[in-house]
C-alpha cells in the first residue's frame, strides 16, 4: 500500500503529481487550523506532512502514529517541537539555501525603505499632501558608505552583507558565534562582539535563528547602546527583539528608526504602535515572499519528503538524530 501524504501547503498542479508518483496524496489548501475535521480525520493514517505555519504540537503527534516525516516549506523552525519529533523517530526537513537572496533583497528593502522614509514619503505623496518642495524635515539618511552591522552571519546575513559592501560601498561588522575569515576576505568584513558593534553601527540588522539563547537578545540595554541616529532591522524572528524595549526606544528617539518584517505576534495586532510610528517600516513577514522563491522553496519541500518517506535521506534534515537509515 502507497503511504500517505497530508499536503496543506501551496504546491503547484506538477508538484501533486510529484508527489502522486510514489505515494498517496490527500491536499488541504485552504487549511488555517490543525482542528479541522478532515484533517484531524486523514492523521491516523498520514506518514508525510508537507506545508506551512500550521500549529505542529505533541498532541497533535499523538493523533498520528504512522508519520514519518514532515517538510516544512520554511527554513525556520523554531514553531516546531523538534525533541517531541526526534524521540519519536519523525524526520523534520526544512528548506534553506533557496531563500537567501529574496531574503536578503528584503532585508536590503528594509534598509532603504526605513533610511530613505520610501513609505512614509510615498504616503504623504497618496495623501495629496505634497504641497511644495520637500525639505531638511523630511530628508532621509544615506545608506552608501555607513557602516552595517549583522547580528548573524550566516547565508542571509552574509548575503545582506555582500548587498552593503559590493554595491553601497559600506563597511561590515557582525558578531556570530563564529568567525568567518571567508567572509572577512570576500567583504572585508570585521567579526566584533555585539556591544562594540551596536556602539559602531549606522544600520544593524538581525539575522541570527531564534533559539533558546537569542531569544530577546536585542532589549533595552542594546538599544542603548545604539546610535541615537542608528536604523534598526529585523528580518530573523520577532521574538529575538524584546519588541516593548523597541517601541521604547523609538518613541523616545534613542534610535531613529526601523524596518521589521517579523514581530513578536504574527499577525501583528491592529493594537501594536509599530505600524502607526512615522519612523517604522513593518512588512507582513514577506521575507522569501516571491513567487519565484516560494515555488522553489516548495520544489525543496516536495523533494525532501519524497527523500525521506523512500527512506533515501531528505536533502535538509534539521533533526539528524532521527534518521534512521532503512
Ligand atoms: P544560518 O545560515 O544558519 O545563519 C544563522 C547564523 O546565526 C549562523 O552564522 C550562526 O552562527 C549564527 N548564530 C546562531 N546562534 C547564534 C548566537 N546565539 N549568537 C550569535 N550567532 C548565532 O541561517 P540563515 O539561512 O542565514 O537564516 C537565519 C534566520 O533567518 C533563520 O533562522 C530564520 O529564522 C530567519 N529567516 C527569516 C525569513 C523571513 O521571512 N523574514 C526568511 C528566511 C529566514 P554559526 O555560523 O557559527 O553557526
Amino acid at each position: 500500500m502507497k503511504k500517505r501524504i497530508l499536503a496543506y501547503g501551496r504546491l503547484n498542479d506538477d508538484q501533486l503529481a510529484q508527489l502522486g508518483q510514489d505515494f498517496e496524496v490527500q491536499a488541504f489548501p485552504d487549511l488555517s487550523s490543525a482542528d479541522d475535521p478532515a484533517f484531524r480525520a486523514a492523521l491516523p493514517e498520514a506518514h508525510g506532512l508537507i506545508g506551512a505555519s500550521l500549529a505542529i504540537t505533541p498532541e497533535l503527534l499523538d493523533a498520528a502514529p504512522k508519520l514519518e516525516a514532515i517538510a516544512t516549506i520554511s527554513l525556520g523552525y523554531d514553531n516546531y517541537p523538534v525533541e517531541a519529533l526526534t524521540r519519536r523517530g519523525i524526520l523534520l526537513c526544512n528548506t534553506p539555501d533557496v531563500l537567501t537572496e529574496t531574503t536578503a533583497d528584503t532585508g536590503f528593502l528594509l534598509i532603504m525603505a526605513a533610511a530613505r522614509r520610501a513609505v512614509e514619503l510615498a504616503d504623504l505623496v497618496k495623501r495629496g499632501d505634497w504641497q511644495a518642495g520637500i525639505g531638511p524635515e523630511h530628508f532621509g539618511s544615506d545608506v552608501h558608505g555607513k557602516t552595517l552591522g549583522l547580528i548573524g552571519f550566516g547565508r542571509i546575513g552574509a548575503a545582506v552583507a555582500r548587498r552593503g559592501a559590493l554595491g553601497f560601498g559600506m563597511r561590515i561588522l557582525y558578531s556570530n558565534a563564529s568567525p568567518k575569515p571567508e567572509l572577512d576576505a570576500e567583504l572585508g568584513a570585521e567579526r566584533r562582539e555585539l556591544d562594540e558593534l551596536l556602539e559602531a553601527s549606522d544600520f544593524v540588522c538581525v539575522t541570527v535563528p531564534l533559539t533558546a539563547e537569542t531569544e530577546h537578545l536585542i532589549g533595552e540595554r542594546e538599544f542603548a547602546l545604539m546610535k541615537p541616529s542608528a536604523i534598526f532591522v529585523n528580518i530573523a524572528r520577532g521574538k529575538v527583539v524584546n519588541e516593548a524595549a523597541l517601541i521604547e526606544a523609538l518613541e523616545m528617539g534613542r534610535i531613529r528608526a526601523a524596518g521589521l518584517d517579523v514581530f513578536e505576534q504574527e499577525p501583528l495586532s491592529p493594537e501594536s504602535p509599530l505600524p502607526h510610528m512615522a519612523n517604522v517600516v513593518a512588512l507582513p513577514h514577506i521575507g522569501s515572499a516571491t513567487h519565484e522563491t516560494r515555488t522553489a522553496m516548495a520544489q525543496r519541500a516536495v523533494d525532501n519528503l519524497i527523500l525521506a518517506l523512500r527512506g533515501e535521506g531528505p536533502l535538509n534534515l534539521v533533526n539528524d538524530a532521527a534518521w534512521r537509515p532503512a
